[in-house]
């Protein structure tokens, strides 16, 4: 581990005559589980001679290729740009929103191989893993995570700050609300243009259930077909 200005000039790769430093910091925020899997994406797609790209933790010592959130807002580079990579939607919104006061940019990920076709407007934030699917006329909002082999067909409305686990099947005409969390390899069944299957805000959908009819605000459902989970205390 390296510490104080011998970690900073690696940062900045300031020869010691320091004739150029680079302009661009990218941080990726959460340095677990999928942190780990975002920022090889952040790489390829943003990495250049003038970037350098870091772990930003809260829960980590500061370290090599890791900074504190304080750590990370006192680097000297002229831009900063961050990228959420927590699953946890109200962490990331909280998180967004501190981000967004200390003046960091928002660095949108978008793996090399996701596929977009038609008439997609998604905010600001998101994250779209590898193999990631977005057919046509769809509307997301902001901070949306797709992790990898997930999809989103025809005709679907997703709000804000909601997370799809790995090989989420998306089908066409669902609504999802703000903070809703599907779960891994989950299905959710088509709805129609009179009525969509809606998915209400902060629903949590367990891995694997097979969604036929809508969820409640605030529902955990699992199984097939997925059922509110009943507490046996
Ligand atoms: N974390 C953070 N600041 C916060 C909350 C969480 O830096 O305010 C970090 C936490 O220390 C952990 C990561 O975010 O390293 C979340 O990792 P976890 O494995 O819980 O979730 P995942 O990577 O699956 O989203």
């Amino acid at each position: 581990m390296m510490a104080g200005t011998a970690l900073l000039q690696y940062f900045l790769r300031m020869p010691v005559g320091g004739e150029s430093r680079i302009m661009r910091c990218i941080g990726v925020y959460g340095a677990s589980g999928f942190g780990k899997e975002v920022l090889p994406l952040v790489r390829a797609q943003y990495g250049d001679d003038q970037t350098n790209i870091t772990f930003i933790d809260d829960g980590m010592a500061d370290g090599d290729h890791i900074f504190s959130f304080d750590s990370f807002a006192a680097l000297p580079y002229d831009e900063k740009l961050v990228t959420i990579a927590i699953a946890d939607s109200k962490v990331r919104e909280k998180i967004a929103l501190r981000c967004a006061d200390a003046g960091f940019g928002v660095a949108d990920v978008k793996a090399p191989n996701f596929v977009m076709l038609d008439d997609v407007e998604i905010g600001e934030g998101s994250i779209l893993a590898s193999f990631a699917h977005l057919t046509s006329k769809i509307r997301i909002g902001r901070y949306f995570h797709a992790n990898f082999y997930s999809y989103v067909a025809h005709d679907c409305v997703i709000g804000d700050f909601v997370t799809f686990a790995p090989s989420v099947r998306c089908n066409g005409n669902v609504h999802i609300e703000d903070h809703a969390y599907i779960g891994a390899g989950a299905i959710l069944r088509q709805g129609t243009p009179q009525k969509p299957l809606r998915i209400g805000r902060g629903a949590f959908i367990g891995m694997g259930a097979v969604v036929t009819k809508d969820v409640a605000a605030g529902d955990t459902v699992i199984g097939n077909p997925a059922r509110p989970m009943v507490s046996r205390r």
